[in-house]
């Protein structure tokens, strides 16, 4: 071994023998390094640093730990944090009357406030350092918008945030919804938007919002909710945004079979395919993710590809709305960015990147049986690094590598899921589940140390979380009420979008 090296100038925190995940590293093997951090990035990466009287600096000890890049949760939503285990067996047509119903009681500051901390302390207890939060707040309401950046800035998590957006109604969106329902029950059907708002909303957004500078560990990032239930207007007004201000974009697409349904449906122009819908709009571009991805057909992966758009998966959520499993070795030979990405609490339910790395390895199963290449490095890549590059930060975050921001996420590994020790990587996606985040630092601050949060007492969360719960689950009971009047006529719809249909011209598989 070569002699220890001196400290970078600056040092304030320092990990000391890790087993880290670098880029250069075999990830199955990764030898012991330090991790020299100045401020809010990493200062220095070696084998060993010499320790002499650094006083100044945080030293821990992490010789029995792995070292991760911060985990990228790609695609999460904080308005329905507090509806975690409340549904079961429901189509995803039916869920979001339940996740965005038409007519919310609005919530309460204090609520927002509560949920969006619970929510950060779920995702940071897992190891996750960076969120993007596509967040529905309706009606919108400037101090909902600031309760949810107090509590981020308060629980020092980073956040790519988007609003969500649509300005279209939802009855217009999903097959047979509008012939099946009696014209009487259509009000009730309507996801939350206000299509004629929603312009406005955005230039309100860029007035108020994108021109000042996030808050530190905040980034804009734009939401519209999905192409179909956006006009080519607002998608064109999305894009000019991004451009204008380098932004991001994350929608929704094919999450369900109904939604390639209604594609083909409603756009014959453009072959049935929102895609090439987006891409003869001139909108598709590396800015966009998309999340789900699950209905995509062969030329539509290709236009991906083409266009250097990527994907987010979200395997748990769509497992358990039995929406259907992405064509994931489709989309990676054609080279197309796929990150990873935990949804909603109401349909995932847990925010946890170790569930989402061994579904996104195990589906391969089903969606392409014939042995292929190994998994488990590439769903270490795509819980991190392709994260951070669909939010245009893969310069900055993703990585471990000096210049990069200090965001780790240290796994303790003396734990039976350790040992014996046979292959890093393989034993975190397949028997890791989260068990062993033991600290976690973000931008260059140890926000979880020892499974604690240190930027706030976690047990004032619970509490704020139980004041507002009384409220919350009267409202919950009344739209489960009214969803449940809807019920004969949801199942008849979806019955309808089951048996259609559907020409996904895809291999039996989903890849060649
Ligand atoms: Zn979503």
């Amino acid at each position: 071994m070569s002699d220890p090296k001196t400290l970078p100038a600056g040092t304030t925190l320092l990990l000391k023998g890790g087993r880290a995940l670098t880029p250069e590293a075999d990830w199955h093997d990764p030898p012991r390094t330090d991790i020299a951090i100045a401020g809010d990035r990493i200062a220095g990466v070696t084998a060993d640093y010499a320790l002499r009287d650094e006083r100044n600096v945080d030293v821990i000890d992490a010789r029995d730990f792995l070292v991760l890049p911060g985990f990228v949760n790609a695609h999460y939503h904080s308005h329905d944090v507090l509806a975690k285990g409340t549904l079961e067996e429901v189509p995803l047509e039916t869920w979001r009357l339940y996740a965005l119903p038409p007519q919310y009681p609005p919530r309460s500051v204090e609520e927002i406030y509560a949920r969006t901390l619970l929510g950060a302390l779920e995702c940071l207890r897992s190891g996750m350092t960076t969120i993007q939060d596509m967040l529905t707040l309706y009606p919108y309401d400037e101090r909902h918008m600031n309760a949810v950046m107090a509590a981020y800035d308060k629980v020092g998590i980073r956040v790519i945030f988007a609003l969500q957006y649509a300005d279209r109604k939802g009855i217009e969106t999903i097959p047979f919804w509008k012939d099946t329902f009696p014209a009487e029950l259509h009000p009730l059907l309507s996801t939350s938007t206000e299509p004629e708002r929603q312009i406005d909303l955005l230039g309100h957004f860029e007035a108020t919002r994108l021109k000042a500078p996030p808050l530190p560990l905040v980034s804009w990032a734009l939401g519209p909710s999905s192409p179909e239930r956006c006009s080519p207007a607002i998608m064109q007004r999305t894009i000019e945004l991004a451009r204008r201000y380098d932004l991001p974009v994350y929608t929704h697409i094919y999450e369900s079979r109904g939604m390639a349904l209604q594609a083909r449906l409603t756009i014959p122009e453009y072959s049935g395919l929102l895609i090439r819908r987006l891409a003869e709009e001139g909108v598709l571009d590396p800015r966009l993710n998309f999340a789900h991805s699950v209905w995509l057909s062969r030329a539509e992966i290709d236009m991906l590809a083409e266009h250097g758009a990527g994907v987010v998966l979200n395997p748990q959520g769509n497992l358990k709305m039995k929406c259907g499993i992405a064509p994931i070795r489709a989309l990676q030979d054609a080279g197309v960015r796929i990150g990873l990405g935990c949804d909603n609490c109401s349909c995932s339910d847990a925010q946890n990147m170790f569930v989402a790395m061994k579904l996104f390895t195990l589906l391969a199963a089903v969606s392409d049986p014939i042995p292929g290449p190994p998994q488990a490095v590439a769903a270490l890549r795509a819980a991190t690094q392709a994260g951070a590059e669909g939010a245009r930060l893969g310069h900055a975050l993703g990585r471990i590598a000096p210049g990069f921001k200090a965001d780790l996420t240290l796994i303790d590994t003396s734990d039976p899921t350790f040992s014996p020790l046979n292959s890093v990587a393989r034993q975190l996606v397949h028997i890791e589940a989260g068990r062993g985040v033991r600290h976690v630092v973000v931008d260059g601050k140890v926000v979880v140390r020892d499974r604690k949060l240190t930027t706030l007492d976690e047990a004032t969360i619970y509490e704020a979380v139980q004041a507002v719960m009384p409220q919350f689950r009267k409202d919950f009971a009344a739209i489960s009420q009214r969803v449940a009047k809807l019920q004969p006529w949801l199942d008849r719809a979806h019955r309808q979008i089951m048996a259609a249909e559907l020409d996904i011209e895809r291999l039996p598989f989903g890849s060649n």
